[in-house]
């Protein structure tokens, strides 16, 4: 329902709570964050219900500082709303956290592939499935900049339905992913840092500048390299820049 992503050197747990309740007036049921650590782990916190009782784990299990994030409010299509449902979702090796909005129409078949390789699933959604996938497709992926962009296209290409995704790699320090096809994403171009919503409410605190993702794209937004959009293909792609005009 309400997604937020954000790489900088701002505290990102503070970024991320802040867009996402800016983005509760859209409803939701459970709420969650994953933050890449500098020891090179994915630190999750999620919890059925409002926001308050996310912020609450968290002050009782605070996680480490981190500058590399996302969270989500979640709306449940597909599986009830309780704290194993919450996203985000990581893969199998903890390696691969992703949020998503919108649904996957072909879960049940991916799920039955990923669980005859083995795959034990904690949840009963359909996003999981995308955490496994990513996590596999990455390893095939070339290593060097842009792998888990390309591990993303991959992903994408064989999901049906509707979804916005944005995903974390736990050995990637400086980099964040996020896809479209049905349901909108956008990107907030800060001052060394960069942003991924749902929509502009998500980083409205911090910057103006916006781009708006086209239907089946991919964006990767990197500490160094910037935002890179291409299409679920790999061809590069030109998002719509914008100016968000309305107040905070
Ligand atoms: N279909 C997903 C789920 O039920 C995402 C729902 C949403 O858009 O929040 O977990």
């Amino acid at each position: 329902c309400g997604i937020v992503g954000y790489v900088g050197s701002q505290d990102v747990l503070d970024v991320v709570l802040e867009g996402l309740r800016r983005l509760e007036y859209r409803g939701y049921d459970s709420a969650g964050v994953a933050l890449r650590t500098d020891a090179g782990e994915l630190a999750v916190a999620k919890k059925a219900g409002k926001l308050a009782n996310l912020e609450k784990v968290l002050g009782e299990h605070p996680l480490p500082p981190a500058t590399l994030g996302i969270g989500h409010t979640r709306w449940a299509t597909h599986g009830g709303p309780t704290d194993r449902n919450a996203h985000p979702h990581l893969s199998a090796d903890g390696k691969v956290a992703v949020i998503h909005n919108g649904i996957i129409e072909n879960f049940a078949s991916l799920r039955a592939e990923c669980e005859a390789q083995g795959i034990e699933f904690a949840s009963e959604t359909d996003t999981e499935v995308t955490a496994h996938l990513l996590a596999a497709a990455y390893a095939e992926a070339p290593e060097g900049p842009g792998r888990l962009a390309e591990a993303m296209r991959a992903v994408c290409r064989r999901l049906e339905g509707a979804f916005t995704l944005v995903a974390a790699h736990a050995d990637e320090s400086d980099t964040l992913v996020g896809a479209r096809r049905n349901s909108p994403l956008v990107v907030g171009v800060g001052d060394g840092e960069y942003f991924l919503g749902s929509d502009v409410a998500a980083f409205i605190a911090h910057t103006r500048d916006a781009l708006e993702l086209g239907q089946d794209q991919v964006v990767e937004i990197d500490r160094r390299r910037g935002v890179t959009v291409t299409d679920f293909a790999g061809a590069p792609a030109e998002p719509k820049a914008f100016r968000v005009d309305w107040d905070a």
